[in-house]
């Protein structure tokens, strides 16, 4: 069911870019999304994204988590407009704000760019990232950064990535010289020569088109550098793999760009490649169907929640993405899980400082809408018919901590706080089948510590965290009820049922899932787990 949609939302819709940053951290994620907002008008001067992570730098401490957490509101979504396109940069929050909400807000996107750093290659949060991806086969376009510095071979990395993230390379630009001889870079699509300025804030035009790579101009303007070029192109010519749109927009292939964040060189190469290849907002599958942005109805799924820690206004904002149609403020919309209709009151969007009021919002935008605890992640809001969207997991925690309570008279008090900071994504909680502990599973352990902040601050729970073995987890299913039933006798130790009471099985070890997994084929081991 396809509604015809009217010109006006199919142009909205075109312009619009969803998309996430996804590197390991120091890659250069911050000094990119500054310059992507210098470049859009959305900030004035370099330095104001800059000021704000710094900030976040300080330690876990309860201050400071208070700080983390009320910066981050605003840098969640940053809004800019780009040659007349619409985008949204979804953060991926990295350093110890690392968390589960990071992989969650790559199922919001379209695509993603991907930074990596020239010296360091393919690194770890960079695989992670990758894999919460390929789900949904998100297209990535890639940006090899620190070129100034002397790192790996251009060659090298990108074998590092094509081993490494088992996605095919499609260098668009190709680096001449790096480090202290890092003179630019070439375009190979338009054949076009970009010379580096270190330190140079805005770039001029100072591209030449260079139809002919024999060009004795070339001598002129590199030097010995050119023939280097002229050795390296031919030999891309041969070996590298051509651009494919169709391979970019499955996922298999990224076209790959060099440059300098710090330096701005080759922000722009990318920003315009990216507003031109990259999907605008793609469909979306619920339970029952495919919902395409252009239907008139509108419908949108919860992917993140985040709360505010000042005192002052104890809300909490959910992040909504439209999926499809056109939102309205103060509509009125169907909130399906516990079947109500809600007015959508005040809702807010975010620009690159600033939170504003949302007046109107269509696929592809992210609105913030005040929750007073009845909204869990992964929730659909739509006009009339039930939608479920699917693709909004949780994710397997990797650390793990045992709450023990201070005064047991407190123990509904601890409920009912786990209850609600599980449903905001913050945490999850798994009950071991045998004995009664509560243990804490997160995605990254700063969690950890906000959720014993926010335990006590919001539900007037003092508990301590124990030390558990566990590294790992898996949900388990098997279709054989008897076979399932003999998997849990022999396993018991280590399982446990999480909040909504999905089988999952706590280790010590990856090792210890891949032996148990070989010794129950029958069973399956999986990483994430769709809301119910
Ligand atoms: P993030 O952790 O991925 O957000 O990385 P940042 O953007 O904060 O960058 C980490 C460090 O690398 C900072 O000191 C940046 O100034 C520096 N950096 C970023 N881009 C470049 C670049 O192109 N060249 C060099 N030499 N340093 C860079």
């Amino acid at each position: 069911m396809n509604h015809p949609s009217s010109k006006s939302q199919n142009q909205e819709i075109d312009r619009r870019r969803t998309f996430g940053i996804i590197s390991h951290p120091d890659a250069g994620k911050t000094t990119l999304t500054e310059k992507m907002l210098l470049f859009g008008g959305a900030i004035q001067m370099a330095g104001s994204v800059k000021a704000r992570k710094a900030s976040r730098h300080a330690t876990s401490d309860w201050m400071a988590i208070e700080r983390e957490r009320g910066i981050s509101v605003t840098s969640s979504v940053m809004k800019f407009d780009y040659r007349n396109f619409e985008i949204n940069l979804l953060d991926t929050p990295g350093h110890q704000d690392f968390s589960e909400d990071t992989y969650r807000v790559l199922t919001a996107v379209d695509s993603a760019v991907m930074v990596i750093d020239s010296v360091k290659g393919v690194e770890a949060q960079t695989r992670k990232l990758m894999a919460v991806c390929r789900m949904r086969n998100t297209p990535i376009l890639t940006f090899v950064n620190k070129l100034d510095r002397e790192g790996m071979p251009p060659l090298d990395i990108l074998g590092d990535i094509e081993e490494t993230l088992q996605i095919e390379c499609a260098p668009l630009s190709w680096p001449i010289g790096m480090g202290k001889r890092f003179k630019g870079t070439y375009n190979i699509h338009r054949r076009e020569l970009t010379l580096f300025t270190p330190g140079r804030e805005r770039l001029p035009d100072d591209s030449v088109t260079i139809r002919d790579l024999g060009d004795p101009i070339l001598d002129e303007i590199l030097g010995r550098q050119a023939d280097e070029l002229r050795e390296d192109v031919a030999l891309l010519e041969g070996a590298a793999n051509p651009f494919d749109l169709q391979d970019f927009l499955k996922g298999s292939q990224t076209p790959v760009f060099f440059g300098s964040a710090v330096n701005n060189f080759g922000v722009r190469e990318l920003l315009d490649t990216f507003v031109e290849i990259a999907p605008g907002p793609l469909p979306r599958q619920a339970t029952t169907r495919t919902v395409f942005p252009g239907e008139e109805p509108f419908s949108g799924f919860v992917f993140k929640i985040q709360a505010n820690m000042d005192p002052a206004h104890r809300d909490r904002l959910a992040f909504l993405r439209v999926c499809s149609g056109r939102f309205q403020k103060g509509m009125r919309v169907r909130h399906h899980r516990i079947d109500k209709d809600i007015l959508i009151a005040n809702p807010i969007m975010f620009m690159a400082q600033d939170r504003t009021a949302v007046e109107e919002a269509w696929p592809g935008d992210i609105i913030g809408i005040h929750n007073h605890g009845t909204i869990k992640i992964g929730d659909t809001f739509s006009e009339k018919e039930p939608l479920s969207f699917t693709g909004i997991p949780n994710f397997a925690p990797e650390h793990f901590r045992r709450v023990q309570l201070k005064s047991p008279l407190k123990s509904k008090q601890l409920r009912k706080g786990l209850t609600q900071l599980v449903e905001e994504g913050a945490v999850q909680l798994f009950r071991p089948l045998m004995g009664s502990d509560l243990i804490l599973g997160a995605v990254g352990i700063l969690q950890f510590d906000v959720t014993m902040a926010r335990l006590k601050a919001e539900y007037g729970v003092d508990a301590v965290y124990e030390h558990v073995d566990y590294v790992a987890s898996r949900w388990v299913k098997c279709d054989d009820p008897k076979r399932l039933s003999a998997f849990e006798r022999a396993n018991q130790a280590h399982l446990a049922l999480d909040a909504e009471g999905n089988l999952t099985f706590l280790a010590d070890g990856e090792w210890r899932i891949e032996f148990v997994a070989e010794q129950w084929p029958e069973v399956v081991f999986t990483k994430t787990r769709e809301h119910r």
